[in-house]
C-alpha cells in the first residue's frame, strides 16, 4: 500500500477510536478522501475515453486486473449502498438522481460478480464523465454524513432487517463473488464501515487505478518518439507516470490539460505547419505561443532544449539529459536551464562536450 496513505489511514483509525479525538479523525479522513479523489479527477481529466475500458493487467491477481471505469463504479457504488441503504436507510443517489440513465447502464450492483471480458464490456458502455459526476456526488453526500455523525453513532450495529433490506434492493449480486458483501457489511458497526468502504477500500482501488494508468502510459509511449513537440524529453519528464506523450492520445501533459480540448497550442501549431516539433520552426526564439508564453515558468528551459535539438539532434539531446539527470532531478534540471534560453542552450552544449 502507498506508504503515505497507509500511514494516514493508520493515524485516522487511532483517532476515530476515542471520543476525545474522533472529531479530528473525521477531519483527517475527509482530507485523505479529498487527496485520493484528486487522483480520480486527474485520471478523468487527463486520459482518453479508451483508457477507461483497457485491462493492461487482465488476469493478474489483484485489483489492478480491472479497468479504470470499473474501479470508479465499484468504489462509489459500494459507498452509495452502504451510506444510504444501510446506514441512513434512504434512497441511494444512483436512483434518487437517475444516474443510471446519465451513466448509460442498467446495472445497479457493485460489479463484484463481473469477470474478465465482462468487466471490459461493462466499462465500455459507461459514460465516464457522468460516472465521475456520480462519484463526486456520492463523496459529497458521505462527507456530509461523516461531518454530522456523533460519537455514539459509530458503535451502532446492524440487524437481520438491515440484511433483508440490502438483499431486497438487489444492489448486491447473489453470485458467490458478491453475495458475501452483505454479511460482511452487516457484521460491522458504523465505525467498521467508515474504516473500510469509506477509507481503506478507496486506497486499495485508487492505488490499483494508478498502476493501471501507469502501465497504459508506458504502453502508449512504446515505440513513440520520446521528444515532445515543445522540446522536452518524455524519457526524463516528471510526468512520465501520468502522460503517454503529446504524440499519442494519452497526452496528459499538465499544460495541455489546462485547455478545454486538451491540446497544447504548440502541438496544434506544429501539426498545422506540418513540422516534427518547435525545434524545426524558424520562429522558435521569438515565439510566445502556448508553453512558450513568457509568463510560463518553463518557457525558457523548453526553448533552450528545442534549440539544442535543432543544432545537435535528438540523440545527442537524450544523451545530455541522461547525464544531467544523473546529477539533478527534473525540476532542478529545468530550473538550471530556464534562467535564459541562450544560457540554457550553452549549459546543454557544455554538458554535451564534457567527457
Ligand atoms: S508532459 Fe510533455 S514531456 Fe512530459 S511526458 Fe508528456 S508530452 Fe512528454
Ligand atoms: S510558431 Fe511557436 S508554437 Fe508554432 S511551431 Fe513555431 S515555435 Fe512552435
Amino acid at each position: 500500500m502507498n506508504k503515505d496513505w497507509a500511514e494516514k489511514n493508520k493515524q485516522i483509525q487511532v483517532l476515530l477510536g476515542k471520543e476525545g479525538t474522533y472529531r479530528e479523525g473525521i477531519e483527517r479522513l475527509l482530507e485523505l478522501r479529498q487527496e485520493l479523489f484528486e487522483q480520480v479527477t486527474c485520471i478523468i481529466n487527463g486520459f482518453p475515453r479508451e483508457a477507461f475500458y483497457q485491462m493492461p493487467y487482465a488476469n493478474a491477481p489483484g485489483y489492478h486486473s480491472k479497468t479504470l471505469a470499473y474501479s470508479i463504479w465499484h468504489i462509489f457504488r459500494i459507498e452509495d449502498i452502504v451510506a444510504h441503504s444501510l446506514i441512513q436507510k434512504e434512497e441511494q443517489l444512483l436512483f434518487a438522481w437517475n444516474y443510471r440513465t446519465k451513466i448509460g447502464t442498467n446495472r445497479i450492483t457493485t460489479g463484484n460478480e463481473l469477470q474478465g471480458g465482462q468487466i471490459a464490456a461493462f466499462s465500455k458502455e459507461l459514460d465516464v464523465r457522468a460516472l465521475y459526476e456520480y462519484a463526486k456526488e456520492v463523496m459529497r453526500s458521505t462527507n456530509e454524513l461523516l461531518q454530522n455523525m456523533d460519537y455514539p453513532e459509530l458503535y451502532r450495529t446492524f440487524e437481520e432487517s438491515d440484511k433483508e433490506r440490502l438483499i431486497q434492493s438487489e444492489c448486491v449480486s447473489r453470485e458467490e463473488e458478491a453475495v458475501w458483501l452483505i454479511d460482511y457489511w452487516c457484521s460491522k458497526n458504523v465505525l467498521g464501515l467508515i474504516k473500510m468502504p469509506f477509507c481503506r477500500h478507496w486506497i486499495m482501488h485508487i492505488e490499483a487505478m494508478q498502476r493501471i494508468k501507469n502501465r497504459l502510459c508506458r504502453l502508449a509511449r512504446k515505440g513513440v518518439d520520446p521528444i515532445a513537440y515543445c522540446g522536452f524529453s518524455c524519457n526524463h519528464c516528471f510526468l512520465g507516470q501520468w502522460c503517454g506523450s503529446c504524440r499519442t492520445q494519452y497526452n496528459a501533459c499538465s499544460f495541455a490539460t489546462c485547455f478545454e480540448d486538451k491540446t497544447c497550442p504548440n502541438v496544434a501549431c506544429c501539426q498545422a505547419k506540418n513540422i516534427d516539433g518547435c525545434y524545426e520552426c524558424e520562429e522558435l526564439a521569438d515565439c510566445t505561443k502556448g508553453f512558450y508564453t513568457p509568463e510560463n515558468d518553463g518557457a525558457n528551459a523548453a526553448k533552450a532544449q528545442a534549440m539544442f535539438i535543432r543544432k545537435h539532434g535528438k540523440k545527442a539531446f537524450l544523451k545530455v539529459h541522461d547525464k544531467l539527470h544523473e546529477q539533478y532531478d527534473f525540476a532542478k534540471t529545468q530550473e538550471i536551464l530556464g534562467h535564459d534560453m541562450y544560457e540554457g542552450l550553452a549549459i546543454l552544449e557544455r554538458e554535451y562536450s564534457a567527457k
